[in-house]
């Protein structure tokens, strides 16, 4: 249970030729219970968005605001943000050789809890939560993304964000590179997750595709560091029909 309020953000990555300001103005309120989709072009700054929220080290936000019911998340620190009910599954999610999934995802919990789970419950939760998603028990056992399938990695994502139960899951590209019946699993989880309490949800995609099986309350265009349009579902569908076309010649006149 959470709302997201960013206002007018601003945010720049150091380059070799200096400063680059990727988000130029980004205003978007995701309230309780509501999934937003973002929608964009490859490089217009969606990453950076969730990088931002998330709070990456590599990106400055230069002015505007975000905050979680009504706190500042920009003053929060990484472990702060998970704590505040922030979670932020990856396009590119980092190895951690030598910690299993299981111990990963213990450690994890303990931490945004404030204490540990209780034993018995949560390995039941955590092999349910694994069933669900079609990855064997053995799964707790492997190191986190190390030789992880595409696939693995996206779903191991998904079992995260249900057994640490935020109120707010930024989801970066979770459909990139899985096939239809990998695509519906993870699309289930994220179901699950969003039917259990009015949970707020980005939904972050490049395609259509997810967006039929995790039906959105608003679509957002996002181009060049910018929301470009917002709508209902129907926008989607315009999408797959005429691509990003229009929006990013309009953001280039614009300059
Ligand atoms: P998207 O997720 O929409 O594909 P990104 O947020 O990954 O877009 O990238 C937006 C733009 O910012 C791209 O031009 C990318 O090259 C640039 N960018 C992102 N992160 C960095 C970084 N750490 N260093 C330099 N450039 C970056
Ligand atoms: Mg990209
Ligand atoms: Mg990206």
């Amino acid at each position: 249970m959470s709302t997201l309020e960013i206002n007018d953000l601003h945010v720049s990555v150091k380059t070799d030729d200096g400063d680059k300001e990727i988000l130029k103005g980004v205003t978007l309120t995701v309230k309780d219970g509501e999934t937003h989709a973002i929608m964009g072009p490859n490089g217009s700054g969606k990453s950076t968005l969730a990088y931002s929220i998330a709070g990456h080290p590599k990106y400055d936000i230069t002015s505007g605001t975000v905050t979680l019911d009504g706190n500042d998340v920009l003053a929060m620190t990484v472990d702060e943000r998970a704590r505040a009910g922030l979670f932020l599954a990856m396009q590119y999610p980092v190895e951690v050789p030598g910690v299993s999934v299981s111990n990963f995802l213990r450690t994890a919990k303990t931490a945004i809890d404030g204490e540990a789970p209780k034993l018995r419950t949560w390995v039941k939760e955590v092999n349910a939560t694994l069933a669900n998603l079609n990855l064997d028990a053995t799964f707790g056992q492997r190191s986190v993304n190390e030789g992880f399938s595409g696939g693995e990695k996206k779903r191991h994502e998904i079992a995260q964000m249900e057994l640490l139960d935020p109120g707010m899951a930024i989801l970066d590209e979770t459909d990139s590179g899985l096939d239809i019946d990998a695509l519906k699993i993870v699309s289930e989880g994220v179901n699950r997750f969003r039917a259990k309490d009015a949970k707020a949800v980005l939904l972050i995609t490049h395609y259509t595709r997810i967006l039929r099986y995790i039906q959105p309350d608003f679509v957002h265009v996002f181009v060049d560091g910018r929301i470009a349009d917002q709508g209902g579902p129907e926008l989607a569908e315009e999408l797959e029909a005429n691509g990003y076309d229009k929006y990013v010649k309009a953001a280039v006149t614009a300059g």
